[in-house]
């Protein structure tokens, strides 16, 4: 196939299109942008989960491990920096969802709006997948129908709301650590409900946890119901060790428990492993040549913003490459 740098206009084929907008997607537009690629970023739609614009980073406060931010910076200020970068140096940003891609030919397809739509609205000769993870959530009775009523995954979206309520945070990461710290700012208790005795959580974060005098444990505890009818008024929860079971009089809850890569687009188009987060070899390169995947979507064991961000400038490198050498190879 050969190729040449042509308009961006939408049905037009692209060079390079990046589905996804959080530190990988970003970073791999930034660098695509400058190898003169003109990447299009789908960076997909609001929503309260972190499928959203910018990723998880926009519902986290500050973060304080990404380097050359001395004192700190707040997520959603970090992402709106990574995507004025990507802008100034001519990535274009789209505010919508992919729908659909047909991985199965190069051009690829992009769908945006209605899947079924006979034509893509985007053609690309290479795509960056980075759609990154989303919250996991407890699967209990209740919690579809309270999330958004005193039920939450983003303490720093809600927290506001729970000024003076004694709340709860589910899970034993770092995600659920850092909530409860930030919650008790607001919450007049936070209870920790851990389904084990140890926390998975760094020892900075657990140390910090402990030493507010607001959060309390609750060690071994797995939460069976989330109770209310229009509005959370508590937790029914389960003891693992004597099997004892009692309601929790909270008026909020976070749930905490992990993430859940984002990958139903590709279904049955890019392999997963065990674990769903899509499969990378030597890099950012999936089985599909000109498909390269970076960021939480392809990584269960780091997840930073850093690591995501690494990524995304080795996918960018490896789009160039690998559109360079198609460039060279016989039509
Ligand atoms: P995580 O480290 O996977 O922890 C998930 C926690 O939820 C674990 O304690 C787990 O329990 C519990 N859990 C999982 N499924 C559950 C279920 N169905 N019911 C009840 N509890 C359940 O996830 P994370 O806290 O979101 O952190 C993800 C990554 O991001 C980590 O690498 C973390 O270090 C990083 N992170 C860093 C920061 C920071 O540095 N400031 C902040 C946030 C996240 P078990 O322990 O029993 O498995």
């Amino acid at each position: 196939m050969t190729s040449e740098t042509v308009a961006s206009a939408p049905g037009g084929v692209r060079d390079v299109v990046v589905v996804g907008s959080g530190p990988a997607g970003l970073t791999a537009a930034i660098y695509t942008a400058r190898a003169d690629l003109r990447p299009l970023v789908l960076e997909g739609e609001p929503s309260s989960t972190s499928d959203q614009p910018g990723g998880q980073l926009m519902l986290t406060t500050e973060v304080e491990n990404f380097p050359g931010f001395v004192e700190g910076v707040m997520g959603p200020e970090l992402m709106a920096s990574f995507r004025g970068q990507a802008i100034r140096f001519g990535a274009e940003i789209e505010t919508v969802k992919a729908t659909r891609v047909d991985l199965s030919a190069r051009p690829f397809g992009i769908w945006v709006g209605d899947p079924g739509a006979a034509e893509p609205t985007y053609r690309a000769r290479a795509l960056v997948v980075a759609t990154g993870a989303r919250s996991l959530m407890l699967g209990v009775p209740g919690e579809e129908r309270l999330l958004g009523h005193g039920l939450s995954t983003c303490a720093t979206c809600d927290g506001f709301f729970f000024r003076g309520k004694p709340i709860a945070v589910v899970g034993g990461g770092d995600s659920a650590l850092e909530e409860a710290i930030f919650l008790a700012k607001f919450a007049s208790s936070v209870l920790l409900v851990h389904r084990r005795k140890e926390l998975r959580a760094s020892k900075i974060m657990q140390d910090r946890a402990m030493a507010n005098p607001k959060i309390s444990f609750l060690w071994d505890t797995v939460v069976d119901e989330v109770l209310g009818d229009t509005t959370l008024s508590g937790l029914r929860v389960h003891d693992t060790v004597t099997g004892e079971s009692s309601d929790l009089a909270v008026e909020g809850c976070f749930v905490a428990i992990g993430h859940v890569p984002n990958t139903a687009l590709f279904a049955g188009q890019l392999p997963t492993d065990e674990s769903g987060y899509l499969v990378t070899r030597g890099g950012t390169t999936t089985d599909v040549p000109g498909v390269f995947a970076c960021g939480d979507v392809q990584d269960h064991v780091y997840r930073q913003a850093i690591t995501a961000a690494g990524s995304g400038c080795m996918a960018a490198i490896d789009v160039e490459r690998f559109l360079e050498a198609d460039r060279h190879s016989p039509a």
